[in-house]
């Protein structure tokens, strides 16, 4: 089994010194302990989401930012949206039944105090809002009659061929601007909505990766365990005021590997969760369709950038997915005084790769503390996260503080030992419980030490 040194191109910036990454032809990327380690050790130190949504049903009675819950009471959250930011905002309240196209929708942001609400805003941007708000618009006021779209693809045994012929005639429709101005009048469902968010949160991100990497960034520092910052600002500054509780180099938007190149270099389960779930795949394509329509034009997006609309293509077909092909092809003034547009970032394979990455590396946003009756209220990416094999009885344990994860070992690792946690909360089941919740959930079937040593017929 080869090491694979964390510099090499296609691997993520992960240097965190207790672990090391091995590649498997099998198992893909995984963490192993690079020496013995005791109980309790802290691998990762704080881990943030590079994306995440919470399900609408508890969007108004959860924290956007912390993402405090209290079983369904809301008179901790105290701040919405961007109120306060002197911009166009929902009313507070949220009550009162609209006049047609008179009351502003809300962008679905509830905050504990101004504390989560800035940390938020300083994060996500002031944009996202607006963004998020104007998505909310296209959700269905009620639920209709399943809209169906024809993917052009039939709904059993759906292979990959099928997914790919489904985008590519989304490609040959996007290709007349009649058609795509028709997709920002596409109405979303709840689900469709809520995966958009995460989507378009994700996208947000990118760009203003790529924006900072411009702007900013004098160098790319090899991140030290205890040096979670991997951006440095020129100037050295800090932003000042932090939250307490917040670090300054979260507020940067720059976590350790919460970056667009660790979670692009996910795995992709686009065709398990397919060949699982085919009609997901109208869902993503409409959730596409609908992005591209609403903000996928220089004059859609214009919220995110006053500067006038430079004639850039769309990004051109990228295997890997990074779909920023045309802003390596754009001159290098335009990458001086600007990041790409959003209308760069918006691409089908940008698109698949954010939701084809959710399935299987994301992690439910579990009520804490957890309890038999605990709430799934959404759910998380967290790039550095995702390195993390399952074992049914696994030497890590997680532990949620806000939005912050972290990593523990539950017991001594010898030097080399795979490091590895529990995907979903199936340590109490029997052998036959979890290899059903394991492949239904993950799409793999569980062959960990314990899994084989308990396999029914295998012990006489
Ligand atoms: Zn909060
Ligand atoms: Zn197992």
């Amino acid at each position: 089994m080869s090491v694979q040194p964390a510099t090499a191109s296609s691997s993520p910036s992960i240097c965190s010194q207790p672990l090391h990454i091995r590649s498997d032809p099998y198992a893909g990327r995984k963490y192993h302990a690079s020496t013995a380690l005791p109980a309790n050790f802290d691998l990762l130190g704080d881990c943030t989401p590079y994306s995440y949504t919470i399900w609408k049903r508890f969007r108004n009675e959860v924290c956007a930012e912390c993402w405090r819950y209290d079983r369904g009471r809301r008179s901790f959250l105290t701040r919405r949206d961007d109120e306060g930011h002197g911009r166009n905002q929902g009313s507070a309240a949220g009550g009162g039944r609209a006049t047609k196209g008179a009351t502003a929708v809300g962008a679905g942001l509830w905050f504990c105090d101004e504390r989560c609400q800035e940390s938020w805003i300083t994060r996500e941007g002031l944009d996202a809002v607006d963004l998020l708000r104007r998505l909310e618009g296209a959700r269905q006021k009620k639920m209709n009659a399943t809209s169906s779209v024809d993917t052009g693809a039939e709904l059993k045994d759906m292979t990959q061929e099928d997914a790919d012929r489904a985008w590519d005639s989304v490609r040959e429709r996007e290709r007349r601007p009649k058609e795509v101005r028709k997709w920002r009048d596409i109405q979303l469902d709840d689900y469709e909505t809520d995966m958009a968010r995460y989507v378009l949160l994700a996208l947000l991100r990118c760009q203003r990766e790529q924006l900072r990497l411009q702007r900013n960034c004098t160098r790319h520092c090899n991140c030290q365990p205890s040096n979670l910052s991997c951006w440095t600002l020129e100037n050295g500054q800090t932003l000042d005021g932090s939250p307490a509780g917040v670090r300054s180099d979260s507020r940067n938007g720059c976590e350790q590997g919460s970056d667009w190149r660790t979670f692009s270099s996910l795995q992709t389960n686009e065709s398990s969760l397919l060949r699982a779930c085919p009609e997901i795949l109208a869902h993503q394509t409409r959730i596409y369709q609908l992005l591209r329509g609403r903000f996928g034009t220089n004059a859609a997006a214009n919220t995110v950038s006053q500067l006038p609309s430079r004639s850039i293509l769309p990004p051109a077909h990228s295997p890997q997915g990074i779909g920023l092909a045309s802003w390596a092809e754009a001159d290098e003034d335009t990458k001086l005084c600007r990041g790409p547009d959003l209308v760069d970032i918006i691409s089908i394979e940008n698109v698949r790769r954010i939701l084809g990455v959710d399935p299987g590396n994301s992690f439910g946003i579990w009520e804490v503390p957890l309890m038999e009756e605990s709430e799934c209220l959404g759910f998380a990416v967290y790039p550095v996260a995702s390195f993390f094999n399952h074992h049914c009885s696994p030497n890590v344990r997680k532990e949620r503080d806000g939005r912050r994860l972290r990593f523990l070992t539950t017991r001594s690792v010898r030097e080399g030992g795979e490091l590895c946690i529990s995907y979903g909360h199936v340590e109490g089941m029997s052998w036959t419980e979890r290899q059903k919740e394991l492949l239904e959930g993950w799409y793999f079937k569980c062959r960990c030490s314990r899994c084989t040593a308990e396999e029914p017929g295998t012990r006489g």
